[in-house]
């Protein structure tokens, strides 16, 4: 099913953003845990895999090098944007972007959100370092080449394509610290799979992303602060009370079972509405919607629910969504539509 986009017989042009991670991980033992994120070069991850020259004209490009858990706002709105411009061009079929594996998820919905295209944009990453024995890397990259060459990748937003398995921005999630077999669509389940370059699709994302996105960073320069708090027996409200006493504009709280917060801390968040602060509540279990109007009064507290999504992609949509309204029922329509 691959197909050259760009002309009938030429080769499909692609661009390898590279962002840093594991993948771009060294390391001075082939059999260690110990290694560091973000050292090695786009054009030596794109050297390491000569088989991708072969199906088509790469170009590399290096936006940042570290390990993903330093991913932060301004790499987003600086990738976006490169992402957007390269997709504007009619020389440019499709980008792979390899990032960290630690918030590949965030990135990923972040992108999806933002991004103004139909091209294919797919995310890559490796559980071991390019040192080390079975290092991932290299067949995770040449799947991602053939994925963002595929016509089936057109308008499906963007995709995470690891250890074989195609999965969609908005499901996708981390769920084993060291695994090879990490990522997961808890929710939903892995849209397509990809063996040593044939990707085949099953299903469809089907909220609204990139072209259809009601979101655009276009002209914005910065996002909102939003926390995330994180609850447990025996908890306290101090982590609530700091949040938006240090100018939070908005609270994603990852509650116990269906978003359950302990009690002091759902006081707490109720007078951060009170206060102007958007609440809006998630579970820290990782998979199933937080219900409205489950065990928590939410009408009565003015909070709003995170659907299915995980806190941390919670988050994203909540920081995108302030940068357009505070109107609490515009929100609650953009968490049951992205
Ligand atoms: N902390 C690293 C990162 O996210 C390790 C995870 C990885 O890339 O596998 O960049």
């Amino acid at each position: 099913m691959l197909l050259a986009l760009n002309a009938t017989f030429a080769k499909p042009t692609i661009y390898i953003l590279a962002t840093g991670g594991t993948i771009a991980g060294s390391s001075s033992s082939a059999l260690s845990n110990r290694y560091s994120s973000g050292t090695v070069t786009v054009d030596k991850l794109i050297a390491a895999v000569p088989q991708i020259n072969e199906i088509a004209t790469i170009k590399g490009e290096q936006v940042s090098n570290i390990g993903s858990q330093e991913m932060n706002n301004e790499v987003w709105l600086k990738l976006a944007k490169r992402v957007n411009e390269l997709l504007a061009s009619k020389n440019v079929d499709g980008i792979v972007i390899t990032h960290g594996t630690d918030t590949m998820e965030e990135t990923a919905y972040f992108l999806n959100l933002v991004v103004k295209s139909d091209k294919p944009i797919v995310m890559v990453g490796a559980m071991r370092n390019s040192d080390s024995l079975s290092a991932d890397g290299p067949l995770n990259l040449y799947n991602a080449v053939n994925v963002a060459m595929d016509k089936e990748a057109v308008g499906k937003g963007v995709l995470v394509v690891m250890n074989d398995e195609i999965h969609a921005a908005r499901e996708v999630a981390k769920t084993n610290t060291t695994a090879v077999n990490t990522f997961a669509s808890p929710n939903t389940g892995k849209i397509g799979t990809v063996i040593y370059g044939n990707a085949k699709f099953y299903m469809q994302p089907t909220r609204k992303h990139t072209k259809n996105s009601d979101f655009d960073i276009t002209k914005i320069e910065s996002l909102p602060r939003v926390d995330i708090l994180f609850n447990h027996s025996n908890d306290n409200p101090d982590f609530a009370n700091i949040a938006v006493k240090n100018g939070a504009k908005g609270i994603i709280n990852a509650g116990m079972g269906n978003g359950n917060p302990y009690p002091s801390v759902l006081e707490a968040l109720g007078n951060a509405v009170k206060s102007g602060v958007v609440v809006v509540r998630d579970s820290r279990v990782g998979s199933g919607e937080t219900t409205n109007l489950g065990e928590v009064d939410d009408v009565k507290y003015g909070f709003l629910t995170s659907d299915n999504l995980n806190a941390q992609k919670a988050r994203v949509l909540l920081m995108l969504s302030l940068t357009k309204t505070n109107d609490p029922k515009k929100i609650r329509e953009y968490f049951l539509t992205h």
